[in-house]
C-alpha cells in the first residue's frame, strides 16, 4: 500500500502554530513511509473564510522546509484541491445516499428546529432532530425537494448500537449511537457540511491514513456513520493532542505568539522551530532532544505521540 496523508487546513486565518505541528507529523509520517502529502484546503464554511490563509500557509511552510505532493497550486490527480471548487462531488455523493435509502430530505423549519431544542433542553434531555422528515414518503419528498429548494440532505443514523475506532494515538473509542442526531451532510446552499466534504474527499482521494487535532476526535462517530453508508472502510485515523499554553487551554494570542510569522519575525530559527514543534505531543523515548528535520524522519513514531495535550513552553523553544 501506498501511503497518502492529507493536511487539511480550514482557511481562517494566518497559519497558527497548532497547524503546523499536525502538519509536521503528517509530513514525517509520509516521508518515513514513502507516501504521499496532500493539502486540501476545507472552505465549506465561507463565513470564516480568510484570504491571508493560502499565502501564509505557503510561505510558512516553505520557511520551515516542509513540502507536500499535491495542492491546490501544484495540481494532482485528484484536483481541484479546494473544497468549494468541488461542490458537484458532493451533491452527487449526497444524492447518491438519498437514492441508497441511507439519508433522507429535511424540510423543517428554522423555528421548527429552535422550539424543538428550547423544548428537549428545558426536558434536560439530548438536543437532537427528532427524525420528523425521516418518516415522508421518499417519492413525495422527492417531490417537494424540487419545489422546495430550501430543504437539506439528513443522514439517517440507527437509534441504537455504538460506533468505535482503535485511534492510532487514543486507542478504542467507542460511542453510543443514541446520543448522535439524523446529521445534516448538505446544506440548503447546496455545500456541504464539514462532515460530508471531510469523508468523501479522504475516501475519493485515496487518503490512506487520518492524522489530526485531537479537536476532531468526537466528530469520528458521524464520519464512521458517513463511511458505512456508502459500504467504504474507513482509513486508519490518529488523533494527535492539542498544542496547549502553560494554564492548559488550547494556544492562544493571550500566551503570546502563535502564527508562524511571528516567530519568524522574532528570529527564530526554522530549524528550531520545527525541533521543538516535534517535542510538543511526541516523546522520542531517550534524552535526547535535539533533532534535525532528517533525525525526525528516522526517528519520530506515531505510537511514542502521547494522549495528553502537549504545553507550549517559550523559554524552551
Ligand atoms: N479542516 C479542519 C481544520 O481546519 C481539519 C479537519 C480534518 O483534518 O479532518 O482544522
Amino acid at each position: 500500500m501506498t501511503v497518502r496523508v492529507r493536511f487539511a487546513p480550514s482557511p481562517t486565518g494566518e497559519l497558527h502554530i497548532g497547524s503546523v505541528r499536525t502538519i509536521l507529523y503528517n509530513y514525517l509520517f509520509a516521508k518515513q513511509n514513502g507516501g504521499t502529502l496532500v493539502l486540501r484546503i476545507e472552505d465549506t464554511d465561507q463565513g470564516r473564510f480568510d484570504a491571508r490563509s493560502l499565502p501564509s500557509i505557503y510561505e510558512g511552510l516553505h520557511w520551515l522546509g516542509i513540502g507536500w505532493d499535491e495542492g491546490p497550486r501544484e495540481g494532482g490527480p485528484y484536483a481541484p484541491y479546494v473544497q468549494s471548487e468541488r461542490l458537484a462531488t458532493y451533491q452527487d455523493h449526497a444524492r447518491q445516499l438519498v437514492e441508497m435509502g441511507a439519508a433522507y430530505f429535511c424540510f423543517c423549519s428554522k423555528a421548527r428546529l429552535e422550539q424543538l431544542r428550547a423544548t428537549q433542553a428545558a426536558r434536560k434531555e439530548i438536543t437532537r432532530y427528532d427524525g420528523l422528515c425521516r418518516r415522508i414518503d421518499p417519492k413525495e419528498a422527492a417531490d417537494r425537494a424540487q419545489r422546495e429548494p430550501d430543504h437539506v440532505v439528513r443522514l439517517k443514523v440507527p437509534d441504537e448500537g455504538t460506533v468505535s475506532v482503535d485511534d492510532l494515538v487514543h486507542g478504542h473509542v467507542e460511542w453510543p449511537l443514541a446520543t448522535i442526531e439524523d446529521q445534516v451532510l448538505l446544506k440548503s446552499d447546496g455545500f456541504p457540511t464539514y462532515h460530508l466534504a471531510v469523508v468523501v474527499d479522504d475516501h475519493v482521494m485515496g487518503i490512506t491514513h487520518i492524522l489530526r487535532g485531537e479537536e476532531w476526535l468526537p466528530s469520528v462517530p458521524k464520519h464512521l456513520l458517513i463511511f458505512r453508508a456508502f459500504g467504504w472502510t474507513a482509513p486508519p485515523m490518529g488523533h494527535v493532542p492539542l498544542v496547549l499554553g502553560q494554564d492548559s487551554k488550547k494556544l492562544s494570542k493571550r500566551h503570546g505568539a502563535t502564527r508562524v510569522v511571528e516567530f519568524r519575525e522574532q528570529g527564530v530559527l526554522h530549524e528550531a522551530l520545527v525541533n521543538y514543534l516535534a517535542l510538543v505531543g511526541w516523546a522520542p523515548g531517550t534524552e535526547d532532544e535535539v533533532f534535525s528535520m532528517d533525525d525526525l524522519v528516522a526517528r519520530w513514531r506515531i505510537d511514542q505521540v502521547q494522549k495528553a495535550g502537549g504545553k507550549w513552553d517559550y523559554t524552551r523553544l
